[in-house]
């Protein structure tokens, strides 16, 4: 399945803690769209594929059950073959282990084509991850690329899930480098993506900046 062109989308990607969920939910909710978490699809499967005891490190098992796995990713929380993942998919072992489960060219293209039809069934939404404006939706209608300073990332993620900011910086940036450095779909800077820093600004302050890209665009 190639590219889909004939949707509205605005696609959203960073690095982890950059402010990419809430600034996604709440600009979904500004402009009247459905909003998508795809790190929680990754999460999903790795949560998947430790409850079923497969080696993360086994990429065709891991791969398969990316393929048969049934993934329910909402505003509501996360389903998992019948199983509420929401509070599962956020542990310390997810955070560690989820990019080694992204790495895998198999189950990324699984979830790029889920990610796809999702958006098509819906006319289009608000898409965030790391590869949506360069894989998923390279004709998205807006393509932002969101930062903040490697210190805020840490205390934004040390707020909402406790723990201490020097740890969870190093387990960020580790995921990070993972994410950047991986063959396919590696978090980078989509062409004609807007690279906006939310460092020390307030969200409706960056909303209105991506509405004005928005209004910019159409
Ligand atoms: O967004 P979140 O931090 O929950 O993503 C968890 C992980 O899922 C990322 O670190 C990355 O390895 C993977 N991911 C990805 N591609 C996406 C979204 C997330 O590889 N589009």
């Amino acid at each position: 399945m190639g590219p889909v062109t004939e949707v509205f989308v605005i696609a959203i990607d960073g690095p982890a803690g950059a402010g990419k969920s809430t600034i996604g939910r709440a600009l979904a909710t500004r402009l009247g769209l459905e909003y998508l978490d795809t790190g929680a699809m990754y999460r999903a499967v790795t949560v998947a594929a430790m409850r079923e005891g497969i080696a993360l490190d086994a990429p065709d098992a891991v791969a398969g059950l990316a393929r048969r796995v049934v993934l329910d990713v909402g505003d509501g929380g996360v389903v998992v073959d019948g199983f509420d993942a929401t509070a599962a998919i956020r542990t310390t072992e997810v955070n560690a282990c989820v990019s080694a489960v992204a790495a895998n060219p198999d189950v990324r293209s699984e979830m790029v084509d889920r990610q796809r039809a999702w958006a098509r069934q819906r006319g289009g939404g608000v898409l965030e991850g790391r590869d949506i404006g360069s894989v998923v939706f390279p004709d998205a209608a807006l393509k932002v690329f969101l930062t903040a300073s490697p210190l805020e990332r840490a205390r934004r993620r040390a707020l909402e899930s406790g723990g201490d900011v020097d740890e969870i910086a190093a387990s960020i940036e580790a995921r990070d480098r993972m994410d950047r450095e991986r063959t396919d779909g590696p978090l980078t800077e989509a062409s004609g993506a807007v690279i906006v820093d939310t460092t020390g600004r307030a969200v409706e302050d960056v909303l209105d900046e991506l509405t004005e890209l928005l209004e910019g665009c159409r």
